[in-house]
């Protein structure tokens, strides 16, 4: 693994990594430019028109008294990982039979929950296929990362490059193979033995990405603080990141990026060629430090 080498330095004309076509963290890769799929359980709160329907079949069970209702209060969500306020937790079949037995002391009847079930699984959509995809090539059109806005595409471009530098890169929520819902940037940390996401755009929560890499990997994942040693990355929300790796290395709250020996070198220019921001290091040397302009490698790559 070459997490450590930095790229893109005033001798090399590669601007990111491409030799390094994979990222592992605790023994799992990630390849990159792959796509990533799985089926999410839904987590939806099934629609009142439902309720009542369920209400009704419940209503017909014989031996129900007719008072013995769901309460209002009942959390109607599909699947429940914590325990609710009667103390109930899983599917919602199982929380209805559950209620019913803890607190009625009635068994509601096989054939009645089949039948909710039957209705459950009929009217809602249970499972969502998640794809997404990891890259450490953070030089493509900045549309490919979901908010091409972004100021890590311009002013802060040089935050984009020290991230590559540090073994970093973006993964992205995919409604398709064209089309992003969404990004988050990773940078390597603790030794390269995890991974701290950041700085999320889009349709997704920073959590999401965690439990995406983590569902595809058995990787654990935890929130916790980022900070850019270097001083040279805009992290959003005062560091708040979420961390992927194997539980032994999950144990801390603060997280570091690796330092870089020369941290100036990751300021921003703009090319006078092509007009995108680049770091110093990614500049021919003819560049101007009072009007932070120069010749990018891409513009000025001679073989
Ligand atoms: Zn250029």
């Amino acid at each position: 693994m070459a997490q450590n080498k930095l790229y893109g330095t005033k001798d090399s004309l590669t601007l990111w990594n491409k030799d390094t076509t994979s990222i592992t963290i605790g023994g799992v890769s990630f390849e990159f430019d792959k796509v990533y799929e799985y089926n999410r359980p839904d987590n939806q709160i099934v629609p009142d028109e439902i309720v009542s329907e369920i209400n009704r079949i419940l209503a017909i069970e014989p031996d129900f008294i007719t008072s013995y209702t769901l309460p209002d209060d009942f959390n109607w969500e599909w699947n429940l990982t914590k325990k609710d306020s009667y103390g109930m937790q899983g599917s919602l079949i199982k929380r209805i039979s559950s209620y019913f037995f803890k607190y009625h002391k009635i068994k509601v009847s096989a054939e009645i929950l089949s039948r909710i079930g039957n209705l459950l699984s009929k009217e809602l959509k249970t499972e969502t296929v998640v794809s997404f995809d990891l890259t450490n090539n953070l030089e493509r059109n900045p549309d490919y990362f979901y908010y091409g806005n972004s100021c890590w595409f311009n002013a802060a471009s040089n935050g984009r490059y020290l991230l590559m530098d540090l073994g970093g890169g973006a993964v992205r929520s995919l409604y398709d193979l064209s089309y992003p819902r969404g990004r988050c940037w990773y940078v390597p940390v603790k030794d390269n033995k995890c991974i701290a996401l950041f700085n999320e755009y889009g349709n997704e929560a920073l959590f999401s990405y965690a439990r995406m890499l983590s569902a595809v990997s058995g990787l654990s994942y935890r929130r916790a603080n980022l900070y850019d040693t270097n001083k040279s990355m805009y992290i959003n929300r005062n560091g708040n990141c979420y961390i992927v790796g194997e539980p032994e290395h999950l144990t801390d709250t603060d997280y570091y990026t690796s330092a870089v020996e020369d941290k100036y070198s990751y300021s921003s220019y703009s090319c006078e060629y092509c007009n995108r921001c680049f770091s110093r290091n990614r500049l021919k040397d003819n560049y101007d430090i009072n009007y932070r302009i120069g010749t990018c490698l891409n513009c000025g790559k001679v073989d």
